[in-house]
C-alpha cells in the first residue's frame, strides 16, 4: 500500500485508496492487454506472389521494384512468411532470383504449381510428404491420357505450329505460338479434361500443361497454411494469369490482389471477391495492394491495437 495512507487523516487515506484502486484497475488492463498482445499475432501472416508478370518482370529494371522488395522485407521482419507460388520449375526460379540480386529470399516456394519447397540455411528442402503424394497423384492420372495422347497431338498440330514436348512434370507441355491459338487449344483440351477423372489443363499465357485437378497454387498455399496453423483470414495472394486463378479465391486467401497487366480472368475474379486490382502494373501493383491492406488494417482499431501499424 502507498506510504502516504499509512500517515494521512481517514478522508485522504480513503481517497489514496480509490487511487490505489484505480491504479490496480490500469495495471490489470495493461498485463491483460499485454496477454492480447501476445496472443494476437501480426493480422498478416501468410503473402503469396506469383513470380512472372507479378512479382518479378523479365523486361524491367530492377525485375522487381524497390518499392515491393522493401515492404517484403519490412513484411517479413514482423513474421510474415513469404511465398513464391510460380510455374517455373525450382532451378529456373533460383537462377532468376539470383540474377534479381534482392535482399529478400522467400521462406516457401511453390513451383510448377504444385510442389512445395521450405527455405533452411540457404537451400529449399523438399517437403517431402507433400511433394511425394502429389506426384504420385498425377502418375496415376497421367497413365489415364498416355493412350489418347497421339490423337491429341494430331489435332493441335494439324491445326497449329505449336511446340510439344513431355518434361518430368507431365506428358503433355505445350508453348502455343501465339494466345489465339493457345485459346482455341486450351478449349479443346479443357472438353478432353472433363472425360478424364481429376485431369486438369494449366494454362500461363502461351504455356500450358496437363496436371492434377487436386494439386494447384491454392491447395499448395493451404497445405502450407496448414503447416503454419495459418488459415485463409490471414493470407494475402497475388496473381496475373489463368494458372494464379486457384489461388486467387477467398477460400484460400482473405486479400486478393491483381496487378494492372492481369488478365480479364483473373481482374474479374478478383473484383467478383472484393479484391482489389491494381492500376499499376507488375511489382508496382503488388506493393500498391499491399499499402491498401496494410492502410485498412492501420484503419482497423483492434488490428492496428495488436500489430502496432
Ligand atoms: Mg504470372
Amino acid at each position: 500500500m502507498p506510504a502516504q495512507v499509512r500517515t494521512s487523516g481517514a478522508r485522504t487515506a480513503e481517497s489514496a485508496s480509490t487511487e490505489w484502486l484505480k491504479d490496480e484497475n490500469a495495471r490489470t488492463q495493461r498485463s491483460a492487454l499485454c496477454c492480447m498482445r501476445a496472443a494476437m499475432k501480426f493480422p498478416i501472416q501468410i503473402v503469396s506472389t506469383d513470380f512472372d508478370g507479378t512479382f518479378h518482370t523479365d523486361f524491367e529494371d530492377p525485375p522487381v521494384p524497390r518499392v515491393l522488395e522493401d515492404l517484403i522485407a519490412s513484411l517479413q521482419a514482423k513474421g510474415v512468411t513469404w511465398v513464391i507460388n510460380t510455374g517455373r520449375d525450382l532451378s529456373s526460379l533460383i537462377v532468376a532470383l539470383g540474377r534479381a540480386q534482392l535482399s529478400i529470399w522467400p521462406d516457401y516456394v511453390v513451383i510448377v504449381e504444385r510442389e512445395i519447397y521450405r527455405r533452411e540455411d540457404s537451400q529449399y528442402v523438399d517437403l517431402e510428404t507433400w511433394n511425394t503424394k502429389c506426384k504420385s497423384a498425377h502418375e496415376k492420372v497421367f497413365v489415364q491420357l498416355r493412350e489418347d495422347l497421339p490423337r491429341l497431338v494430331e489435332w493441335i498440330r494439324s491445326r497449329f505450329q505449336a511446340t510439344i514436348y513431355e518434361d518430368s512434370y507431365s506428358p503433355f507441355c505445350l508453348i502455343a505460338q501465339n494466345n489465339g491459338h493457345a485459346d482455341v487449344i486450351h478449349e479443346y483440351l479443357n472438353d478432353y479434361c472433363r472425360g478424364i477423372p481429376n485431369l486438369a489443363y494449366v494454362r500461363n499465357d502461351v504455356y500450358a500443361r496437363f496436371s492434377h485437378a487436386a494439386y494447384n497454387k491454392g491447395s499448395a498455399l493451404a497445405e502450407i497454411g496448414r503447416r503454419l496453423c495459418v488459415g485463409p483470414d490471414q493470407i494475402v495472394a497475388a496473381g496475373d494469369h489463368l494458372n494464379d486463378l486457384p489461388m486467387l479465391s477467398l477460400d484460400y486467401a482473405r486479400w486478393l490482389i491483381a496487378p494492372r497487366n492481369a488478365v480479364d480472368a483473373v481482374k474479374l475474379t478478383v473484383r467478383r471477391q472484393c479484391g482489389y486490382v491494381s492500376d499499376l502494373p507488375h511489382g508496382y501493383g503488388v506493393a500498391d495492394g499491399l499499402e491498401v491492406v496494410l492502410k485498412s488494417l492501420a484503419a482497423d482499431p483492434v488490428s492496428s491495437e495488436v500489430s502496432g501499424l
